[in-house]
């Protein structure tokens, strides 16, 4: 019997937040993939379980002891658009465990059958997206880059209807918590106050804890999760990474990445690029992230300002709006910071904003793989400039660029090779690249063959050690393969 160590404080602290909802039990669920490192990191009593019990469990076929499913209620900007109402249309809570360093972390389904708040979905997940969710969500975890992670997929043994019959599957998440932007707008629209203040004590509690009891905790609230959002962003534009659904209620007030659904890498460096097949108008496009980010954190302002100043919420409107602004400096900051270290610089000096933005938009016109440009720009500080310069279509435009790098970097005092060691060490070699990733999930979907799902996970786990037989790994898709390449919402 697998005993996990529930406690419910969301249940138990914020009554009206959810609905209570049970999991659908699949017929014959079969175990996909199972993450054995987190599960110990979580603290989690299963080494004893055999496959089939993991399977049942984490199917939502025999649920463990103690859990308490609930589906967490949300509202949410859509592209923009407001939908007072959304909540887990197709995950529920089980619990949240406190894992092995003493942190609160939500275990939640995703695609296990329909909730009070599945409208007209059916409330369940297609194998290929769910694997998208485990690999992208490991391959952020590598890269440091704050995300929620799957523990478990497990297949049901039934069939979704999409656009076209896909085998289903359940998979189990874990995530700091499930507090998002939305969740606040939920009860801001519906003017219940009391609850509004219930929610953003508990996300002091669960998430800000020293901020509890401050006079002005919500405004401070909002300058946390915006001084966390200024960092993730800036973490994301130098993975190359793009959400892809970066609605309200997709933006998680612990500050990780949540919400894997047409998410994807960028191949050739473009502030253009746009993945999503429901993205038409490129609001989410790699280059708005930022903007997005903080246009969300105004909706987030737009909740708390009744807390800030209970008696005039209006008053409150110029400190909200300075927090907010501050987003724009913070995630400069932040992105700067991250760029130094990509160029291998040690210390500050005016003029390194430009001198990074200046080979992003070097990378832009030529058309360069964003992470190889990176990764190879390493071996230039060796003097090594071959794999670079192979990488531009006309090598002779990045010649005036590197001349002034390399005068910024001034290696005299350090030693080139240390210099690119520690440049590797923020510009990975392995990312989950898109054809990677498509040809793991039709291998896993199409055949039941999990083969390429655990070969990438393994190269994904230490991006930035280059090792032997791991090429194909490293090597972005044919221009032809990347050119039209789109995802879906998997929904
Ligand atoms: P997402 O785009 O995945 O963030 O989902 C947006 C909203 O749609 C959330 O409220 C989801 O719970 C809901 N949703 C997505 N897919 C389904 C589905 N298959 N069945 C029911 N609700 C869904
Ligand atoms: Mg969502």
């Amino acid at each position: 019997m697998i005993r996990i160590a529930f406690d419910h404080s969301y249940a138990r602290d914020l009554p009206g937040a959810y609905e209570p909802t049970q999991p659908d039990t699949p017929l014959s669920p079969k175990l996909l993939y199972w993450n054995a490192a987190l599960a110990a990191e979580l603290g989690l009593d299963t080494a004893n379980a055999g496959e089939a019990e993991l399977a049942a469990v984490f199917s939502g076929a025999a649920l463990p002891d103690g859990a308490q499913t609930i589906a967490q209620a949300y509202a949410g900007h859509q592209f923009g658009g407001l939908s007072p109402a959304l909540g887990d249309g197709r995950a529920m809570l089980l619990g949240e465990v406190i894992d092995t360093a003493g942190q609160r972390r939500d275990i939640a389904f995703k695609g296990s059958g329909p909730t009070p708040f599945s409208r007209r979905g059916d409330g369940k997940a297609a194998v290929g997206p769910m694997l998208r969710e485990l690999i992208l969500g490991e391959a952020m975890q590598a890269l440091g880059i704050p995300t929620t992670r799957a523990l478990a997929v497990a297949a049901t043994g039934e069939t979704v209807h999409r656009e076209r019959p896909l085998p289903g599957a359940v998979l189990t998440r874990v995530a700091a918590s499930h507090l998002r932007v939305g969740t606040f707008q939920y009860f801001a629209i519906r003017g219940e106050r009391d609850m509004l203040q219930k929610l953003a004590d508990y996300t002091i509690a669960r998430h800000y804890p020293q901020l509890a009891g401050a006079d002005k905790r919500y405004l401070e609230l909002l300058q946390a999760v915006s001084e966390r959002q200024a960092e993730l962003i800036a973490r994301w534009m130098h993975a190359g990474f793009i959400h892809g659904v970066m609605n309200t209620d997709n933006m998680a007030l612990s500050g990780e990445t949540i919400d894997y659904g047409p998410c994807a890498f960028m191949d050739a460096h473009h502030p253009d690029t746009v993945f999503s097949s429901i993205d038409r108008n490129g609001r989410y496009a790699y280059s708005n992230q930022p903007a997005i980010a903080q246009w969300n954190l105004a909706r987030l302002a737009e909740t708390l300002l009744p807390l800030i100043a209970p008696d005039d919420p209006a008053s409150a409107v110029p400190a909200a709006t300075a927090a907010i602004e501050g987003f724009s400096e913070r995630y400069r900051e932040h992105w700067l910071a991250q760029a130094r270290l990509k160029l291998g610089l040690i210390d500050a000096k005016e003029g390194d904003m430009e001198l990074a933005e200046d080979w992003l938009t070097l990378l832009a016109a030529q058309g360069v793989d964003h992470t190889l440009a990176w990764r190879y720009l390493a071996d230039a500080a060796e003097g090594r400039r071959a794999p670079l310069a192979a990488l531009f279509p006309t090598p002779e435009e990045l010649e005036p660029w590197l001349l002034q790098w390399l005068t910024r970097l001034a290696i005299k005092t350090r030693r080139a090779v240390d210099v690119a060691a520690a440049m590797r060490r923020h510009s990975p070699l392995y990312i989950p690249r898109n054809h990677l990733v498509e040809e793991a999930l039709d291998a896993a979907s199409e055949r039941g063959d999990m083969d390429s799902t655990l070969k990438l996970l393994e190269a994904l786990r230490d991006p930035f050690t280059e090792r032997e037989g791991l090429q194909r790994y490293a090597l972005p898709a044919a221009p032809e393969v990347a050119e039209g390449y789109r995802t879906f919402c998997g929904t």
